[in-house]
């Protein structure tokens, strides 16, 4: 094994042929596995045989990725219901049961088919572009139960790159740093807020990050990463730290490569921004949904909405990609938003305040405080019940039970919050 200085992580590529692609052959690329993807998914989804249909649409009229923009954009919402009426994948699947190998439940909740063989480039290519390699020992701190993300996505991924995996899975700071230690652990994925608690709590246990540690590439998705705080955690532990952006059903839409100039699309998957209100197709530069096709043929979703918003651009990238890449991700088109890299949405506000018939006004607000989520459910209470200790930690079970997310209740004065306000109230800012 080469000593960790004489390995090259600056350059090169996962997927050469593909990621520099000259503009017209990714083109032609594209539009070729448009016609695939559509031609597949109408034969063995029903739901997107119906999605077409209801618009006499017909395989064959869609030729080029331009052509997508005929079928109209499935949202989450829609997804959920078509789940409800004809369980559990809503039709979405585009293969049978017995060719999936793991169905993974998402918050909703959402079930998920996943494939027998996973194929998927993005998170390889990211894990790649940041400057994985073949040997590499990478720790993998994203939740492996229930969600897709780090059992079938990241660990697939690290072993098509060639790392070797610690699958650590969430919590037990300690523990991981341990491990850290002593495998000489050099890589790491997981969620920025995550490797903030493993500096915090190395310092208190007594360690010098970048003499005790030997963590030198770094990958964080699902919350947002800041500049500063990339620039604080790379300086702290002496490593590089990209980061990458996609959600459970339409998996990797994004991924940095070293130049940190934005994300990459991944080359198996289409991406276009539209106007949140109209679905129209907006141009590079406007801000607006995330709207993505896949050619996974498990789940083959056409034309998803992503509810995230977001900026394309089609400038080239020193690095020698030829892929577009979203500039950064914008916040949620809707109220929804994601607290500690969970989603959290006003259903789950309006249930966590059923459940307490003593409250009546509610809104959470999100803040941010040293590079953490903070939650905070505010409550007016009816006259005749007075706020105590043990409401409060009986509406704090409740904001567990129900948005997975822990939160601490605040009582405010009847009056205090406005009519008409948001059921969740964002008030972080990024850099
Ligand atoms: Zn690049």
């Amino acid at each position: 094994m080469p000593a960790q200085e004489e390995i090259d992580r600056a350059s090169g590529f996962f997927k050469k042929n593909l990621e520099t692609m000259p503009r017209e052959r990714r083109t032609e690329y594209l539009n070729r596995k448009s016609r695939e993807i559509v031609q597949y998914a109408y034969r063995h989804s029903q739901a997107v045989r119906n999605k077409l249909d209801a618009v006499g649409l017909k395989p064959k009229d869609i030729r080029t990725t331009k052509d997508l923009e005929k079928i109209p954009i499935t949202k989450k919402t829609e997804l959920m219901d078509l789940q409800k009426q004809s369980p559990p994948f809503g039709g979405f699947e585009g293969v049978s049961l017995s060719e999936m190998r793991r169905i993974y439940v998402s918050p909703g909740p959402i079930y998920e088919p996943g494939e027998s063989e996973y194929e998927e480039l993005g998170w390889a290519q990211g894990f790649f572009a940041t400057g994985f390699r073949p040997g590499d020992i990478a720790i993998n701190t994203f939740s492996y139960h229930m969600v897709p993300f780090a059992l079938q996505m990241v660990d697939n991924s690290l072993h098509m790159v060639g790392c070797v995996t610690v699958p650590s899975g969430v919590g037990n700071t300690e523990q991981q740093i341990n491990i850290l230690r002593s495998l000489r652990v050099n890589a790491f994925c997981g969620t920025p807020s995550f490797l903030i608690n493993i500096a915090e709590k190395a310092q208190e246990m007594g360690l010098d990050l970048r003499r005790d540690l030997n963590l030198r590439v770094g990958f964080v998705a699902a919350e947002m990463l800041p500049e500063s705080l990339r620039s604080e955690l790379e300086k702290k532990f002496g490593m590089i730290l990209r980061q990458g952006y996609g959600t459970a059903d339409i998996r990797c839409l994004g991924y940095e490569c070293i130049k940190k100039n934005g994300m990459h699309i991944p080359d198996d998957k289409i991406v276009e921004i539209v106007d949140p209100e109209t679905g129209a197709p907006l141009p590079p530069g406007k801000t607006g949904e995330i709207v993505s096709t896949t050619f996974d043929k498990t789940y083959p979703l056409i034309r998803f909405g992503t509810g995230d918003l977001s900026v394309l651009t089609e400038t080239p990238c020193p690095c020698g990609r030829t892929s577009p890449r979203l500039l950064k991700i914008l916040g949620r088109i809707d109220q929804a938003t994601k607290v500690r890299g969970l989603f959290v949405h006003p259903g789950q506000v309006d249930e966590v305040a059923s459940k307490h018939s003593e409250i009546t006004k509610y809104q959470v607000v999100v803040t941010r405080r040293e590079h953490k989520d903070e939650m905070t459910f505010r409550a007016e209470l009816k006259e005749e019940a007075p706020p105590s200790e043990r409401v409060k930690e009986e509406i704090e079970k409740s904001i567990r039970d129900v948005m997975k997310v822990r939160g601490d209740v605040q009582f405010v004065p009847r009056g205090t919050i406005p009519e008409g306000a948001r059921k969740i109230d964002d008030q972080r800012t990024w850099d």
